[in-house]
């Protein structure tokens, strides 16, 4: 798949067209929610993100029909692997799959994507989190400071090559 590029509010998000391809391969099949981590770098002295992985679901991870628990250890444990060999890479939000066509975000998501971003000890100003859908998925982005929600945008899967 083709890299998506965003833009919102002076900053520019990269999701890679692997991470797409990962998050699809991640769904496929699955009747509960599932769900990981973003990561990716920033791209110095600009506001240019790039995510280029994600973690699948682990072991110890919560998962219902309606609720994705990232418990398990092993997602920090990844990322922070990774950056053991690449210091840029850094965590750079979650995702999750809702096992429906259209997303809307529960009550429940925005407190834990507030906290994600509250407790997350990221250098990102930013925070990114992907809800995956059948039909679509929803980018909701937030400014680390003061956990402030900044936007969310909306990609059809058919706009997606
Ligand atoms: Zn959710």
């Amino acid at each position: 798949m083709e890299n998506i590029v965003l833009t919102s509010k002076k900053i520019s998000i990269v999701i890679e067209g692997t991470v797409l391809e990962k998050l699809l391969a991640s769904i496929k099949n699955k009747s509960l929610e599932t769900g990981g981590i973003l990561y990716g770098f920033k791209i110095k002295e600009t506001n240019e993100y790039i995510l280029t992985g994600i973690t699948e679901q682990q072991k110890l991870d919560q998962v219902t029909c309606c609720s994705y628990n990232r418990l398990d250890p092993n997602h920090l444990k990844i990322v922070n692997n990774l950056w053991k060999e690449d210091k840029a890479i850094m965590y750079l939000g979650d995702w999750h799959y809702h096992p429906v066509d259209f997303i809307i975000p529960s009550r429940t998501d925005y407190q834990t994507f507030n906290r994600n971003t509250k407790e997350s000890k990221t250098d990102s100003n930013f925070l990114f989190y992907i809800i995956v859908g059948k039909q679509e998925i929803k980018l909701i982005i937030y400014k680390k400071k003061r956990e402030k929600l900044l936007d969310i945008q909306k990609i059809s899967w058919n706009k997606m090559n």
